[in-house]
């Protein structure tokens, strides 16, 4: 089983990294050198470590577990984690998936990894055996104390308090004790006591309350809870005075603006570490009144230039995108026109054949105007389901 979800996985991850994007003059030179047609996924190492950098400028240098969940927001979660790895910013690693986790371990991860999904009695053997961290919140002291004993070695845990977001967290007028007893339990380390925001800017304010509240409480105690954690990309802009012992944001990393707001804020310079791009498969002519796309979507007013990518809804790109979104060929902006199909998307290119099949056709990448943001907002898409929809199986290429 879990074979067969790694075999999976593996397809999915980087391939043999191939330039930078080439300048003009050399773009039909790049067309002969990779004749490859399929969509792929490109990944800017070095914008995520300005990313990385932008943060840790920000939180003044406390440490950030990088959320790396859903495929690592589309740019594979093993390439973004060997990027990541080698920055000292980076204490670790948050994935919901089991699956992701034991992707990163095989793949030579040796940072702390934290599971913020669900897990079995058997999975929790497994994953205490990879060195790979429970998020904990509900009475399994006893079943820790038993894998701790069976494994011969202390099973670290973060505790995951539910401070009003109801979504997964013991309830943080259980805490207290459900906290006690964990920490108490044989061979059990609380590492870490986290909470997420609603990202509701008046009851933020409440739930770090209750949250600060808890602690110092638990803490007057003598009970060790570890680092104490609570901000995603939105707290890095909206809650200076969540960042406590370490922040951890994902969107930011990949460096895209969650919230439009937060662009010209000032406040992180993020450059996009993923883009999607294709090739223009075909370039044709259509003639006043003749049709593209599936129900005839889209008829040419007049004679017109229409090239084909090979880039559709199963790949990732949106099918919100006809008709309102625009890719860049070459230097120029063209729109998308017709219906997305599954693999396919039509742009028009006007009167002349401007662009040439072969050619680079970017969906979205780290330039303005062609960012991420930029794309999603145009199709009335959040970043999110942009980059996390991004098919797993699209080849990643990671550049310079
Ligand atoms: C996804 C997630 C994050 C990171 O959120 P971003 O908005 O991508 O920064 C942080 N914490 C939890 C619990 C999450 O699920």
């Amino acid at each position: 089983m879990s074979s067969s979800r790694r075999d999976f996985l593996k397809s999915a991850i980087a391939l043999p990294a191939v330039s930078a994007l080439p300048k003009m003059s050399e773009r039909r030179a790049e067309t002969i050198r990779d004749s490859s047609f399929d969509p792929w996924v490109e990944i800017s190492p070095s914008n995520l470590r300005h990313n990385a950098g932008e943060i840790s400028r920000r939180v003044e240098g406390r440490p950030i577990l990088a959320v790396i969940k859903n495929n690592g927001y589309g740019l594979g979660v093993v390439n973004a984690a060997k990027t990541l790895e080698a920055l000292s910013s980076i204490h670790g690693f948050a994935v919901v998936k089991l699956h992701e986790a034991i992707s990163l371990r095989d793949a030579g991860i040796r940072k702390p990894i934290l599971l913020m999904g669900p897990f079995d009695d058997r999975d929790l053997g497994e994953a205490v055996s990879r060195d790979i961290m429970p998020m904990v919140y509900t009475p399994i002291g006893r079943t820790l104390s038993r894998i701790a004993s069976s494994r011969q070695k202390s099973v670290p845990i973060h505790v995951c308090v539910d401070t009003g977001i109801g979504r997964v967290g013991v309830p943080y007028r259980d805490s207290p004790p459900l906290i006690r007893n964990l920490a108490s339990a044989r061979e059990v380390q609380v590492r870490g006591t986290m909470m997420t925001f609603t990202e509701d800017e008046e009851f933020d304010r409440e739930q770090l309350r209750r949250f600060r509240s808890i602690c110092s409480d638990l803490e007057a105690e003598g009970i060790r809870l570890g680092r104490k954690h609570a901000a995603s990309s939105f707290g890095l802009f909206q809650r200076s005075d969540a960042f406590l012992d370490m922040v951890r944001p994902g969107m930011a990393l990949y460096g895209i603006y969650s919230e439009a707001q937060f662009r010209s804020m000032q406040i992180l310079d993020l450059k996009p570490a993923v883009a999607l791009k294709a090739r223009v498969a075909y370039v044709k002519k259509l003639k006043a009144g003749e049709s593209a796309g599936y129900n005839r979507a889209y008829v040419a007013k007049k004679d017109i230039w229409l090239a084909t990518l090979p880039v559709g809804h199963a790949d990732g790109l949106p099918r919100a995108a006809a008709n309102r979104a625009r890719v860049r060929i070459g230097p120029m902006m063209y729109p998308i026109i017709a219906s997305v199909s599954a693999s396919h998307c039509i742009v028009e290119i006007g009167d002349e054949p401007a662009v040439q099949i072969g050619e680079v056709a970017t969906v979205f990448d780290a330039e303005n105007d062609s960012r991420p943001e930029d794309f999603g907002a145009s199709c009335s898409t959040s970043v999110y389901d942009l980059t996390m929809h991004l098919n797993a199986l699209l080849p990643r290429r990671v550049v310079a």
